[in-house]
């Protein structure tokens, strides 16, 4: 429970309350005064503008929503009264990419009405950070009694000026395992968020949204020049949100930064949603390192389904356990233990599997007690297929199970296009369905590890059981897809890992995958591979790779060595799709590690090292691309030296292209 001791918070709340007639309009500014936001009713219409310094960032855009019957809750409002606070305290993360985190804002609430009709209130709240600013609406209880369906939200986020977007398409198939693409703002078509945008004047913003719950997710259309709205993803029969009386939507949150590094380093996001609600975590959660029997099934070594080369077998998890207890890790995923897995399991149809009942090959008793006597817990893992009518029905039996075993993550898969091929994963229906399991995960002490599913929006501040996702475009395309390409990776730092922890399931020491599908690969270097266990947070990092694959290579020692729990997170370096250095301190131990990586582009990185204690002296433990290494000649070279460093030293690493490398500071 030490972990969970709550910091002295400094508290300063202020509370004026403003009562001045006629006030139409009002300024937030951030505590350093660089963000502000501006509110004024216009014509009886609710609009709102950021700048940042001196720079208009969103010109006045509107807010509110359409309802049922083309009510339209935009217009038609009077100011009832509007109050601004201050609020300062600093949290302590269960466990993350850093330890303490500061949560300084400025706050400004209106309360409106509107004038004539149903009346209807509609309070909207602003808080203005340091690093960016967010506003929700919240529907309160009111004389009007209905329930209340949202045809379309109206917010809109007029940007004064163009700059370049990295996006992923909203509403397709693949969710949101999509390749970011770098277009003009005014040529977006509708996107998910994060929305990552360069503005022409050099500023870096980050559009997203925070705590989402019991709302559609946001996503983002352009209207038109580099307007955009606020598209919130429907249920089946087109309604955005249906609730009974009252309604709290998700935070819109904008990110803004000096340089996109800023934009990772911005707790904005975590400090829109609520604390620790669970408290006990700590007692079966803890960051870890993981193998697991996947990879065999990406590349076509082995089956998820009962076969003569199905890979969940008593017999390779026996062996799996060997591997991970010699290498000393602690956990071992194993997919396709289960019945119910077909040869086209991941085809769209409504899939039974079962979340009891084991493989004929696999005696999950056994492998659980084998496990054991090694120190090895196993990772649980139930594949939906997305159809959840199946799995609500089981998931308390499956649930059951593993707290009986023992087991204390559980890794969740929604394979396919749609949830019960009705709902997207995005939906309203979408978005409770993900909170449902994970509180109820919580009833059973088991963290949860989420694949395709919805979008990340801060929840593990409030539930630390929320643990990792993948939502993204992970490791498992380079095993059967054309593949990630180079700057795939210097992208996702800025984009889809602004949301929260990925399960990128890195890794790969035989980047050309000998044994996999002809011409698949990884489009990179070991070295690079090596990168993103400092590069990309996630409190759960996979050796994805299968055992032989890291037996006898020296470079496994940086995967034994390399923490999932960080004290402090410092990008040193960025540029969107093209390189990335991150420098990270052990949240356990003295010491710093840093991870760079780069684009198709070979490039010499000269670090300064001030990040390091000026007072202390250290052995770096250098991984690098060998000399002439790329991800086409020798990929898998990684030179390894030492040296003795301090801070005032800078440090030479010469990256291949599509490569990487990695750095220990082990203090002395
Ligand atoms: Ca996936």
């Amino acid at each position: 429970m030490k972990n969970y001791l709550i910091l002295p918070a400094v508290l300063l709340s202020i509370t004026i309350g403003h009562s001045q007639k006629n006030k139409n309009a009002y300024e937030l500014a951030s505590p350093n005064g660089q963000n502000k936001i501006k509110f004024e009713l216009v014509k009886n219409a609710p609009k709102y503008g950021v700048s940042h310094g001196k720079t208009e960032v969103i010109s006045s855009s509107e807010m509110g929503f359409l309802l049922k019957g083309n009510e339209d809750l935009s217009t038609n409002f009077e100011i009832k009264g509007a109050k601004t606070s201050t609020f300062d305290e600093t949290w302590e993360q269960a466990w993350g990419e850093k330890k303490n985190i500061r949560n300084h804002y400025n706050q400004l609430v209106v309360d409106l009405q509107q004038k004539t009709g149903n009346k209807r209130k509609l309070q909207i709240q602003f808080r203005a950070f340091d690093d960016g600013v967010a506003f929700r609406y919240v529907y309160p209880k009111q004389n009007v009694k209905d329930s209340i369906f949202i045809m379309d939200e109206k917010t809109t986020f007029n940007l004064k000026e163009d700059g370049k977007a990295w996006w992923i398409p909203a509403n397709r198939p693949d969710r949101d395992e999509y390749l970011f693409k770098e277009a003009a703002v005014s040529t977006l078509d509708t996107v998910l968020t994060p929305l990552t945008i360069e503005s022409k004047s050099g500023l870096s913003l980050s559009f997203h949204e925070a705590n989402l719950y019991d709302f559609a997710s946001m996503t983002l259309v352009n209207n038109k020049g580099t307007e955009l709205k606020s598209d919130l993803v429907p249920w089946a029969d087109g309604v955005k949100v249906r609730v009974k009386d009252t309604f709290t939507s998700s935070w819109r949150t904008i990110q803004i930064g000096e340089n996109p590094g800023e934009l990772i380093t911005s707790y904005l996001i975590l400090n829109l949603n609520e604390p620790d609600k669970l408290k006990n975590t700590a007692s079966y959660f803890k960051p870890y390192k993981y193998l697991g029997i996947w990879w065999g099934m990406h590349i076509g070594k082995y089956t998820f389904w009962e076969s003569d080369k199905q890979g969940a077998t008593t017999k390779h998890a026996e062996e799996y356990i060997d591997f991970t207890a010699k290498e000393g890790f602690n956990h071992l995923l194993i997919e396709g233990w289960n019945k119910g897995w077909t040869p086209a399991w991941y085809e769209n149809r409504m899939h039974m599997f079962s979340f009891t009942k084991s493989a004929d090959n696999f005696d999950l008793e056994k492998v659980v007690a084998y496990g054991k006597s090694k120190n090895i817990e196993l990772i649980g893992y139930h594949e939906t297929g997305s159809n959840l009518i199946n799995y609500l029905k089981e998931v308390d039996e499956g649930f059951a199970l593993y707290k009986k075993l023992g087991i204390h993550t559980v890794k969740i898969g929604h394979v396919g296009s749609k949830l019960n091929m009705k709902q997207m994963h995005f939906g309203q229906f979408g978005v409770n369905y993900f909170r449902y399991i994970l509180e109820k995960a919580a009833q059973y002490d088991l963290a949860v590890l989420y694949h395709e599913s919805i979008k990340d929006t801060g929840e593990r501040r409030t539930f630390p059981n929320m643990v990792s996702r993948e939502a993204a475009r992970g490791q498992e395309y380079n095993a059967w897809s054309e593949g990630n390409p180079p700057n795939h990776l210097s992208i996702i730092p800025f984009t889809r890992l602004l949301s929260g922890p990925m399960d990128f399931t890195p890794g790969i020491f035989d980047v050309e995958v000998k044994q996999g599908y002809p011409g698949k690969r990884i489009q990179g270097t070991v070295g690079q591979q090596l990168a993103l266990y400092v590069v990309l947070y996630s409190p759960i990092q996979m050796l994805a790779d299968l055992p032989e694959n890291y037996e006898g290579k020296p470079a496994l020692q940086f995967l034994k060595d390399v923490p999932t729990d960080w004290e402090d997170t410092k990008i040193i370096e960025g540029k969107i799709g093209e390189y990335i250095t991150t420098a990270r301190k052990d949240r356990n131990s003295a010491d710093w590690y840093l991870g760079t990586l780069t684009n198709e582009n070979p490039r010499k990185v000269d670090v300064s090292l001030s990040f390091l204690d000026p007072n202390a002296t250290y052995e770096a433990q250098i991984y690098v691309d060998a000399e002439g290494t790329n991800q086409k000649n020798n990929p898998e070279a990684v030179a390894i030296s030492k040296k003795t460093v301090k801070a005032s030293d800078k440090l030479q690493l010469n990256l291949g292209g599509a490569g990487g490398g990695v750095v220990r500071f082990k203090k002395l």
